[in-house]
């Protein structure tokens, strides 16, 4: 099977043991271009409930050898499987492109995680050591890391392959099955991926790819022959997740969810990176990134030179608005009308007495959702534009004076994926990275992430961590074994 998708020729079949399938479910998804709204396709499979047991079957039959393949040969069909990841970028990119909307550099950054993801998580496969303890008792005890067996990830719209890459590739190394749900509004990558999976050397059932809407994810999250599911997406989608695999078979549930993640700037930090650093966090993907710094909080001295330069650039940023084809195209449209309608349902909101528009506010065009970066100043800190995710460029700046004061209202929510401090005294910033009640902390910098360190969130923003050790910990089991050595 050669990997020949594109937009002209899309994947719309299941991937199904190491084959392409029709669905048995006659229902559809339709997925549009959301820089003219028009339709891209009404014809893509959306797994139902027979789909998600062949799938489970295949990857039940293939589960022990596949957790007995020698650590090299595991180690080698991923780092091939990123390589072809690679290989096929131009066409991958694209066919995310055409209905999430992001700019060319932010689909090839999304690709190239997903690939590094596979050859950092390769590099494990002969190294995730497990313990010995000591044996003066009488007992060797050996504690091993085994694979869960049959694991599922549910991914958003935002990072199709980069989301895939943090879970599929710890899950794959660690010996487990793994089944891919991607989002239903950017299904195609993850689709057509099937083919490369097979060409990697993937045995059949152990990789697998299942389109579908959130009626399949419920499947997933409820069956009784998956072990483990990884979701990425929204807290109130997530708390189901939870609750599906609590009432079946208490699976293990990983939770990457929602943000609003705050950026502490001081006086004394370097203004030009402060200023650069924010405005990345508010433009990259549109504003659609989970750990998007979009509560921005200055110190008096520096408030007016930051508004300035933030304002400033931001307005330069919204000539490069536009079609996501172009080379020249900084920031693409949000995903797609419901989004759009939601994001400008904020901006609409936040005008009528929560806050005052400093920046943005209009769509952009006529057709298409576009909508300019968006910033907000004298925010009442109890409205909905400073307590929600907004997932779109729409940001709010306020201004503090002290530390315990901004600290307060940094934690004063219930998210807690990242947090930023920009300032020159070193005491200051690990005081700080200490009180920020998140799971990941950027000193200079915010809104940003390592494929070798925990990725995650605190409270409402999820459960478990990605990525690095912590990831190939969330797709195994410990067992204990005790030997008797007196007998
Ligand atoms: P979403 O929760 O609507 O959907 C996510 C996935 O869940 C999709 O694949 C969807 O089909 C599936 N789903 C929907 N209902 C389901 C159900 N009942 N059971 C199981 N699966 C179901 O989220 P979205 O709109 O695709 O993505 C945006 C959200 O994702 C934002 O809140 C954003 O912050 C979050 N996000 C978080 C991270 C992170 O790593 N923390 C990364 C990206 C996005």
């Amino acid at each position: 099977m050669a990997f020949n998708f594109s937009k002209d020729n899309l994947p719309k079949k299941l991937f199904i043991n190491n084959e392409y399938v029709d669905s048995k479910n006659p229902n559809k998804l339709a997925v549009y271009d959301p820089k003219d709204g028009s339709l891209v396709a009404d014809d893509v499979p959306l797994a139902g409930e027979g789909d998600v047991d062949a799938a489970v079957l295949a990857a039940v039959k293939a589960l022990p050898r596949w957790k007995n393949t020698p650590a090299t040969q595991k180690r080698d069909i991923m780092l091939k499987f990123a390589d072809l990841l690679e290989h096929h970028a131009a066409a991958l990119t694209e066919l995310t492109r055409i209905t999430l909307g992001s700019p060319k550099d932010m689909g090839k950054g999304e690709l190239k995680l997903g690939s590094e993801s596979f050859r950092y998580n390769a590099g494990w496969t002969d190294k995730f050591t497990g313990e010995s303890l000591p044996q003066e008792d009488g007992f060797l005890k050996i504690i091993r890391n085994e694979p869960l067996g049959v694991t599922a990830g549910i991914t958003p719209w935002n990072g199709p392959i980069a989301t895939m890459g943090f879970k599929a590739a710890p899950a794959l190394a660690t010996g487990n099955c793994f089944i891919l749900k991607p989002s239903e509004k950017t299904p195609f990558a993850s689709l057509a991926i099937g083919a490369l999976i097979q060409e990697a050397g993937f045995p059949p059932g152990v990789f697998q790819v299942l389109s579908g809407d959130g009626s399949t994810g419920a499947l997933i999250s409820a069956h009784m022959r998956i072990r483990k599911v990884s979701f990425t997406g929204s807290v109130a989608t997530g708390k189901k997740v939870q609750e599906l695999a609590a009432r079946s078979n208490l699976k293990r549930v990983t939770l990457e969810l929602g943000g609003k993640s705050p950026a502490v700037v001081f006086d004394d930090c370097d203004l030009e990176n402060a200023v650069t650093w924010t405005v990345r966090a508010l433009t990259a993907n549109t504003g659609q990134i989970c750990y998007a710094a979009t509560r921005v909080y200055v110190q008096e001295g520096i408030y007016d030179k930051f508004i300035q330069q933030y304002k400033q650039r931001l307005q330069a940023l919204t000539g490069s608005i536009g079609d996501p084809e172009q080379e020249s195209t900084a920031i693409g449209p949000v995903v797609d009308e419901a989004q759009f309608n939601r994001v400008n349902g904020f901006i609409e909101r936040g005008q009528h007495g929560q806050g005052k528009l400093l920046v943005g506010g209009r769509r952009v065009g006529n057709k298409g959702f576009f909508i300019e970066p968006t910033v907000f100043t004298d925010v009442d800190t109890a409205s909905e534009i400073h307590c929600q995710e907004i997932f779109g460029p729409v940001s709010v700046v306020k201004s503090f004076k002290t530390e315990e004061e901004v600290m307060a209202l940094s934690n004063d929510t219930n998210f807690g994926l990242m947090a930023g401090v920009f300032t020159q005294d070193i005491n200051r910033a690990l005081r700080i990275a200490s009180d920020f009640e998140t799971g990941m902390v950027g000193v200079n910098c915010v809104s940003l992430m390592m494929l070798n360190s925990p990725f995650g969130g605190t409270k409402e923003s999820g459960i478990g961590r990605e990525c690095g050790i912590h990831a190939l910990r969330a797709f195994t089991e410990t067992k204990t074994i005790m030997v008797n050595l007196t007998y």
